[in-house]
């Protein structure tokens, strides 16, 4: 019988707990304490003081399945959604962690014996990574490639950079080399695949990146020197989507059990076929991974609005909606495919649960608004591109802008619909532009549309969850 994906993180949990980690549950997608990071965009967050010995726990082994969200700050893969087979805005990590504790050796012994033994993922599809020596001023991971060899043959051990293969937590404090497991899952074997050190797993379709394995065993300090840490730790992140993926046998995260119900939904509320529609299932998995990352967000107490955590939300949400307009979808939709996301995991995750009636109208208030001034802002948007001389190939700035302030249309939005046009538009000088408005304290002021049903509906949810959506950090306007 074939693992099914929700299986997955049971199974993860109970492999390390048997191996003396301590389970811990997901932390909320807002960092808690932690004015530098937008969302929780790893397992390893919640530990971040944990590794820096700031906050001492009472187990040195954990294992967690963490909610993460890469769509802002230093992980953005919101554009990447719909389009690569294996990525989200909001996933999960499957991550097991030693604080001081065990170090490379388990750490690659279990990650490996956990694909192949637990799960059954064969072993001659899988292929390692270690770091190269290059781009960082540690030496090559040698120790890492010697315990490989122990499970992979030679061939089937590349060497990277530190791009791919060094990881640090900021510009200082801790780093070191990871070693990262991908499979393959092309016709050949995959040494045929490879040339040797031109890093195929990292451009080549054919492999996906399943687990990164980070050995934190330096601190870096300001002038860049690289002290070794007394107590060498773990932290290891595989996505659960992807293992599902393989487990399956579905050639993409979008076909697995995860994510399927959703985007079958979204088709049929647009009464699309429900065959593969190739290039054209892109707007609905977008529907649904969107779905997921906004039921997410509210649970956690983040709604729609200006700022940067809820304007976050607001774009993935507008997002999804204008997908949705665009395959016909044009009374209020997005909430239903909301819902089947707290049926889907809200045995996971009982927060989805909790939340349940204010997802729904959290969600059918920010469609409404948004729709409201989406029929009005894309006449605009036609208009505009009607009257471009001919020959133009640029869409006009201002416009956008415009479309932005007044119609609440996302700047990545008029983007994506500039290029259906065979159109460009320079994102970077929209948002130029429509800070230089605001600072000119024109009408632009009114920063994401603005909309007073939104505004009361966020205030009344605000006080339910006082402090969870509000964030200090840094300003990030699109
Ligand atoms: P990729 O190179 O595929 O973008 P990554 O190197 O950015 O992945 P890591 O930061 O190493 O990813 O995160 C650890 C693991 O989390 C990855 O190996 C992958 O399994 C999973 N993962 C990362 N980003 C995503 C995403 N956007 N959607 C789904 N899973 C993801
Ligand atoms: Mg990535
Ligand atoms: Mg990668
Ligand atoms: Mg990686």
């Amino acid at each position: 019988r074939p693992i099914r994906a929700h299986e997955i993180r049971s199974r993860f949990l109970k492999y390390f707990a048997d191996r003396d980690h301590a389970v811990v549950p997901s932390s909320s997608l807002v960092p808690a304490n932690d004015p530098t990071l937008l969302f929780t965009n790893a397992g390893m967050v919640q530990f971040k003081d944990t590794f820096l010995g700031r906050d001492p726990r009472p187990y040195k082994r954990a294992v967690s399945v963490q909610r993460c969200l890469r769509a802002g700050g230093k992980h953005n893969d919101l554009d990447n959604v719909g389009f690569t087979e294996r990525h989200h805005t909001l996933f999960e990590m499957l991550g097991n962690f030693s604080f001081g504790d065990y170090f490379k050796q388990d750490a690659i012994r279990w990650g490996w014996e956990f694909l192949t033994e637990e799960l059954g993922i064969p072993a001659d599809r899988l292929v390692v990574s270690v770091f190269s020596g290059e781009g960082e001023s540690a030496p090559a991971d040698d120790e890492a490639y010697e315990l490989w060899t122990a499970h992979v043959p030679k061939d089937r051990i590349y060497r990277f950079p530190a791009k791919e293969n060094f990881w640090a937590m900021g510009a200082t404090g801790p780093c070191g080399p990871c070693s990262e497991i991908h499979i393959f899952h092309g016709d050949k074997a995959p040494p045929d695949a490879g040339v040797a050190g031109r890093g195929p797993a990292y451009e080549d379709t054919r492999y996906t990146e399943l687990w990164n394995l980070v050995f934190m065993q330096y601190e870096k300090f300001d002038d860049g020197r690289l002290v070794p840490l007394p107590k060498p730790s773990i932290d290891t992140g595989a996505g659960l989507e992807r293992l599902a993926s393989v487990l399956e046998g579905v050639g993409s995260n979008y076909r697995t059990s995860l994510l399927t119900p959703l985007v079958d939904l979204a088709k049929r509320l647009a009464g699309a076929p429900a065959h593969d529609l190739g290039a054209g299932e892109a707007p609905f998995r977008v529907i649904a991974d969107h779905a997921r990352a906004t039921a997410f967000l509210i649970a956690d107490g983040v709604f729609p609005d200006r700022g940067d955590r809820p304007y976050v939300l607001r774009r993935i949400m507008r997002r999804a909606i204008r997908f949705g307009e665009k395959v016909g979808l044009e009374d209020l939709f997005f909430h239903e495919v909301c819902k089947k996301v707290v049926e889907e995991f809200g045995e996971a995750y009982p927060n989805l649960v909790e939340r349940a009636a204010t997802i729904d109208e959290v969600v059918r208030g920010e469609e409404e608004s948004f729709r409201r001034t989406l029929k009005r802002g894309l006449r605009l948007f036609e208009g505009a591109v009607s009257e471009l001389p001919a020959g133009e190939t640029a869409f006009p700035l201002a416009v956008a802008a415009e479309l932005y302030d007044t119609y609440g249309l996302p700047i990545d939005l008029t983007g994506i619909l500039s290029r259906e046009k065979g159109l460009t538009l320079d994102e970077e000088a929209v948002k130029q532009e429509v800070q230089a408005r605001q600072s000119a304290g024109s009408a632009a002021a009114n920063l994401g549309g603005g909309d007073k049903a939104i505004d009361n509906l966020y205030f009344r949810f605000k006080e339910k969850f006082a402090g969870a959506a509000s964030f200090t950090g840094y300003s990030e306007l699109s």
